[in-house]
């Protein structure tokens, strides 16, 4: 299929750098192309190559529209052309789906009705928004019957957008105890959509959609771009959900546009916001004429490595079945298993394997610890900072800077020190009714009463609380919110009885507990999420050397950037995507864990499929060691304590591991 290939005088020797397949798919003149290949088998690098190849071919970089996961990825694959072929990468339009989006809008957005230089909203500020028309249209709230939280309402939106399925409908089917509102979400909802429009501003969500309204109904800017894009190249194609599919088949529907995307099937990990893994699967017949490229070699992993990730993934039924062979040679280095006593071993085997690898001399940036969810990396987190070995997280925010953890910690912040402003100020703003102002006069009143005697230390009797109570001007909708934080510094009360830190935590959560559980559509994850707090710091004596470990550890990410590549990463598989490391830790691997015992719970097929390529995307990243580890007794678990090693680990063939001892 392909013309006479550039010498390596020209600069690259592609037939040296590319095996077979790859070339082909690099050099294609098909209009549609897909290559389809596991983990590892060089298809980003094939999309780079192809940059590459077309822009020494000819191809003015302005006329290739790259799009990739991440807005990191596209700079670094640009980066990589750029070392291939020179300058002229430059002017490649090259990102994720939203900020291309943002682009072509920036031009053309008049036509959808906005004024000249909308403004993009962040969740905060759309969280923000939700929460004033939630007052606005709820009238007073009753603690056994709340009205659904906006992070929940917002979420319902989103999906239903990047699902392209009607919200009522979604309501109906996944949130059934929200039916009895939908009159009333169907007015905030309107309302969020007018604000937003008056206020000149787009969410993400926007951003998609209209991008797509745009190229659906102005034929002229359709036509535009189709004409100006003659390459259209995408990455991890098979977690694109619907609206993307349709902006990749409109921008790439010109009649001398070509469209190349590459995928596999076995790491589609994001249905539960919206992707859908039938695109790939589907784009042979929505293209007739598409050639299909598989690549069979894995350059990534160490062969034993290789076998472990092909057994993880044999088990699922639906996928398209490849065999990955490795083209590096084998050293017979096992991946191993470590079946620590607990989580705290856990963290201390990883750890001390971490060091092991750096005083060998390996880099830092080559290694990485992957798990499940964010708390599964506290125990971790704690250890390779007592060890003062630098690490970054990528799974978004910190542990301890994430809000519902703050909100706990404010509670002992205030018993620790009751003139701490900004703990109870977070803590009575996260009541109905009381915002900025509201939790300013509160505050005022709080000290007030205080300096009138009630309060002097920290370890007010009981009755002077209640005492207090009545001094301090309470919105009534916050009124039991109020008295149950009353109650809670009551339960505190160190003349009561010596509760550990840990103690303390719980406490706080058996108090809060109905809260969350009436404000979050996650809130399971995030008493999780407490409930490991709690049993995080049990060597903190007393609570101010607890807060004080919690406040420095939620220092040690404040580093500039650039040492990044001196660091360690921590991060959710779903973060790791696409990414490599030569040392792959995976921990917290123990049934109920990962799988997730919702997902256990759950039954469906579906999601357990999901849950498993999600173990296959975690072992496909290790280039030359994999260590896999659980903690039999699981100090985090609220139910039973005994942890059996994951499903995903029990299935895997014994010849194919060997189980460390430490
Ligand atoms: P993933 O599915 O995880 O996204 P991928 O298929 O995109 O993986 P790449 O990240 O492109 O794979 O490649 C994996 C590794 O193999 C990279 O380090 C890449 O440079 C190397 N590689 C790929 N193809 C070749 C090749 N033909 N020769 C040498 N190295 C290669
Ligand atoms: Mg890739």
């Amino acid at each position: 299929m392909h013309t006479s290939l550039p010498s390596a005088a020209d600069g690259i020797d592609f037939s040296a750098q590319l095996n077979e397949q790859q070339l082909a798919a690099v050099t294609t003149e098909a209009r549609h192309a897909l290559v389809i290949a596991g983990a590892g088998s060089g298809k980003t690098r094939t999309l780079t190559y192809r940059v590459a190849w077309l822009l020494s071919h000819g191809t003015p970089g302005w006329r290739i529209l790259l799009l990739t996961f991440t807005n990191k990825a596209a700079r670094e694959m640009l980066e990589r052309v750029q070392n291939l072929v020179g300058a002229q990468a430059g002017s490649i339009w090259g990102g994720t789906f939203h900020s291309i989006a943002n682009r072509i809008l920036r031009t053309h957005a008049e036509r959808l009705g906005y004024r000249p230089g909308f403004t993009i909203i962040d969740t905060d500020d759309q969280k923000a928004l939700m929460r004033a028309l939630v007052k606005q249209h709820v009238g007073k709230q009753t603690k056994s019957d709340p009205f659904p939280k906006p992070e929940l309402l917002l979420s319902i939106l989103s999906l239903s957008v990047n699902t392209d399925r009607d919200w009522e409908e979604l309501l109906r089917a996944d949130y059934p105890m929200l039916k009895k509102h939908v009159q009333t979400i169907s007015a905030i909802y309107d309302d969020y959509t007018k604000r937003k429009r008056e206020a000149n501003t787009m969410d993400f969500d926007d951003l998609l959609s209209n991008l797509l309204k745009l190229l659906q109904r102005h034929e002229e800017v359709r036509s535009m771009l189709q004409e100006r894009f003659l390459h259209v190249l995408v990455d991890e194609y098979q977690d694109t959900n619907v609206l993307q599919e349709h902006i990749i088949s409109l921008l790439s529907g010109g009649k001398n546009t070509s469209l190349e995307a590459v995928g596999d099937d076995a790491q589609s990990i994001y249905s539960w916001r919206g992707a859908r893994v039938d695109h790939i699967f589907e784009f042979a017949e929505q293209y007739p004429d598409a050639e299909v490229y598989k690549i069979e070699t894995n350059y990534r992993s160490l062969p034993a490595i290789l076998e472990i990730s092909n057994a993880a993934i044999a088990g699922n039924e639906r996928q398209f079945r490849k065999t990955l062979r490795a083209s590096r040679p084998g050293d017979g280095k096992l991946p191993s298993i470590y079946p620590a006593p607990d989580n705290k071993t856990e963290a201390i085997y990883v750890a001390q394997r971490i060091e092991e690898l750096l005083e060998r001399g390996e880099k830092p940036s080559e290694i990485t610890v992957l798990y499940r969810a964010h708390f599964h990396s506290l125990d971790i987190q704690m250890e390779l900072t007592r060890r003062r070995i630098p690490y970054r997280i990528t799974s978004g925010l910190r542990f301890f800077e994430q809000a519902h953890i703050k909100d706990v910690v404010a509670y002992l912040r205030l018993l620790s020190n009751a003139n701490d402003e900004t703990a109870f100020r977070r803590i009575v703003s996260s009541f109905p009714k009381v915002g900025d102002v509201s939790a300013g006069k509160m505050w005022d009143d709080w000290q007030k009463a205080r300096q009138e005697g009630m309060i002097e230390t920290p370890d007010v009797p009981k009755r002077q609380y209640a005492a207090i109570a009545k001094k301090v001007n309470v919105p009534a909708a916050a009124r039991p919110h109020w008295q149950a934080m009353l109650d809670t510094l009551d339960a505190l009360q160190p003349e009561n009885h010596e509760l550990t830190p840990a103690e303390m935590v719980a406490c706080v959560l058996q108090n809060i507990d109905p809260y969350l559980r009436a404000q979050y559509e996650n809130a399971e994850e995030r008493i999780e999420d407490i409930e490991q707090l709690s049993r995080s710091l049990p060597e903190a004596e007393n609570l101010d050397a607890f807060l004080s470990q919690v406040a420095l550890l939620s220092e040690t990410d404040r580093e500039p950037l650039t040492q990044e590549n001196d660091k360690v990463t921590l991060s959710t598989i779903h973060q790791a995507k696409g990414l490599e490391w030569n040392h792959v830790f995976i921990i917290f691997l123990g049934e109920g864990l990962f799988p997730h015992h919702r997902i256990i719970n759950n039954c469906n097929p579906a999601e357990m499929e999901e849950e498993t390529r999600l173990f296959y995307v975690a072992v496909t990243r290790a280039k030359d060691s994999l260590s896999l580890s659980y903690p039999r007794y699981n100090g985090h678990s609220y139910e039973g304590q005994f942890c059996p090693p994951s499903r995903f680990l029990t299935s895997l063939p014994p010849e194919l591991y060997e189980v460390a001892e430490y």
